[in-house]
C-alpha cells in the first residue's frame, strides 16, 4: 500500500522528524487558510500515489494566500501521471542550502534492508544512480541486530557531513529505521531532505510504502486514513475476489495458468519467442471450469489483450472441465482474440477432443504453445 505524501508525513511527524509546518486542503478556500496559517510563503502539493510530482507542475509556490488559492485551483483541476488531483499539501516554502536523499528499501538479493542516503538529492535516486552512482552511499541492516546509531552516524560522515550535521542527520535515518519495522515498510525515502539556510534539516517530502501481506497487522492505520488501502480496477478487483493472482503488463498476451511457478515459466516462454505479456493470471489450484470461465472473463476485459494462451497442469484440475470452461467463456463473452491452449494430465484426452472439435488451437508443450500465440499475434498485425 502506498501512502499519501501527508500521511506519510503524518507517521514521520509521530516519530518526532522535523517537517515544514502546514496542512491539507481539499479546496482552494481551504488552500488559502491553510497558507494564512503558515504565514510565510508556501509551496502547494498535489497528493497523488506518484512520484515526479515537481516535473509535472504539481508543485508550485506561492507568496501569498490568495496565490496559494489560484495555484490550489489550478493544482486541483490537475491529472498527475493520469491520477486525479484531490488534495493539496500547503506547508511553508523552505530556502534551500542542499537537497538531500534518505531512504530504506529491501534489498531483494541480499534479503536485507539497505539504508540510501546521498548529498545530491532532489533528483531520482534512479536517475542519480545512473549519473553519479558514486555519490550514492548504501549500508546493509544486518536483521539480528538492525539498524545501529553508529551505523547512521557512519552514513551521515561518508555522505560528507561534519560537526552537529552528523547527528542531526543520523536521526532522520534512524527515525526512517524505526518506521520501516513498525510499519512493515517496503520502501520509504525523503527526498528532498532540506538542509535550510538557516541550517535546520526538515523532510520536505516522504513516500511510504506497507507491504500488502502485512497490513492485517496495521488495521489501525488503514482506519485511520478513511480509504480504500489499495486502489484496484474493476479486473484487479475481480482476481482478488476470487481468489487469482491477477498482474497487468505492457504486451498483449494474456497467460492464464494454474500455479504461480507455470504461469512465470509461460511468461518466460512467450517472452523467449518474441511475445509480450500482458497478463499474469493463476487461477491457482483445484482450478474447475467455472475458475476458467472466470479467469478468461477477466482476461479479455483488458483492452491490450490480443491473444489469449491458457497453459493448464491438470492433477486435481481435470482437463476436460478445463476445456469446458474455455468454450462457456468464448460463447458467454463472444471472446474474438484468438485463444491457444495447452494442456497435461488428467483427463487431456478428453480435454484435447472437446478443443478440437471447437476448433480452438491445442498444443502439447508449453514452447509449442507460447510460439504458436506469438505467431497468431504477429499475424493479426
Ligand atoms: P516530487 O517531484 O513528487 O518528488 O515532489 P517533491 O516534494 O520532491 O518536490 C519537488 C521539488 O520541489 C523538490 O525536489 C524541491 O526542489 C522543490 N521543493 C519542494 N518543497 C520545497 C520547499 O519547501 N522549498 C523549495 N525552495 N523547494 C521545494
Ligand atoms: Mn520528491
Amino acid at each position: 500500500m502506498k501512502l499519501f505524501e501527508h500521511e506519510a508525513k503524518d507517521i514521520f511527524r509521530a516519530f518526532g522528524m522535523p517537517l515544514p509546518p502546514g496542512g491539507v486542503a481539499k479546496t482552494p478556500q481551504e488552500a488559502k487558510k491553510r497558507a494564512a496559517e503558515v504565514g510565510k510563503p508556501v509551496v502547494v502539493k498535489a497528493q497523488v500515489l506518484s512520484g515526479k510530482r515537481g516535473k509535472a507542475g504539481g508543485v508550485k509556490f506561492a507568496d501569498t494566500p490568495e496565490q496559494a488559492e489560484e495555484l490550489a485551483k489550478e493544482i486541483l483541476a490537475m491529472k498527475i501521471n493520469d491520477l486525479p488531483v484531490e488534495t493539496v499539501l500547503i506547508e511553508e516554502k523552505l530556502a534551500i542550502q542542499q537537497e538531500i536523499y534518505a531512504g530504506i528499501t529491501i534489498d531483494r538479493n541480499t534479503r536485507q534492508y539497505v539504508v540510501i542516503g546521498s548529498s545530491a538529492g532532489g533528483m531520482s535516486i534512479e536517475e542519480l544512480a545512473e549519473e553519479s552512482p558514486e555519490k550514492i552511499i548504501k549500508m546493509h541492516v544486518n536483521p539480528d541486530t538492525g539498524f545501529q546509531p553508529y551505523e547512521a552516524r557512519q552514513m551521515a560522515i561518508d555522505m560528507g557531513f561534519t560537526g552537529k550535521a552528523i547527528n542531526k542527520l543520523a536521526g532522520f535515518f534512524l527515525k526512517l529505521w524505526r518506521i520501516v519495522e513498525e510499519y512493515d515498510v517496503e520502501l520509504t525515502e525523503i527526498n528532498p531532505l532540506i538542509l535550510t539556510k538557516e541550517g535546520s534539516f526538515l523532510a520536505a517530502d516522504a513516500r511510504l510504502n506497507i507491504d500488502n501481506n502485512a497490513l492485517y497487522r496495521h488495521q489501525e492505520l488503514i482506519d485511520k486514513l478513511e480509504r480504500e488501502p489499495i486502489e484496484q480496477n474493476e479486473r484487479e478487483q475481480l482476481a482478488t475476489d476470487h481468489g487469482m493472482a491477477y498482474v497487468e503488463l505492457d504486451g498483449d498476451i494474456a497467460c492464464i495458468c494454474n500455479g504461480a511457478g507455470l504461469t512465470m515459466a509461460t511468461l518466460d516462454a512467450v517472452s523467449l519467442y518474441g511475445g509480450k505479456a500482458s497478463t499474469f493470471l493463476d487461477l491457482g489450484g483445484g482450478s474447475d471450469a467455472e475458475r476458467v470461465e472466470m479467469g478468461i472473463k477477466i482476461a479479455q476485459m483488458y483492452d491490450k489483450v490480443e491473444a489469449i494462451l491458457v497453459n493448464i497442469m491438470g492433477g486435481i484440475t481435470r482437463c476436460d472441465d478445463v476445456a469446458r470452461g474455455i468454450l462457456a467463456a468464448k460463447e458467454k463473452y463472444g471472446i474474438e482474440v484468438p485463444m491457444v491452449i495447452r494442456m497435461v494430465g488428467t483427463n487431456e484426452e478428453e480435454g484435447q477432443k472437446i478443443l478440437n472439435e471447437a476448433g480452438i488451437p491445442f498444443l502439447e508443450t508449453m514452447e509449442e504453445a507460447a510460439k504458436k500465440v506469438v505467431d497468431l499475434v504477429k499475424e493479426e498485425k
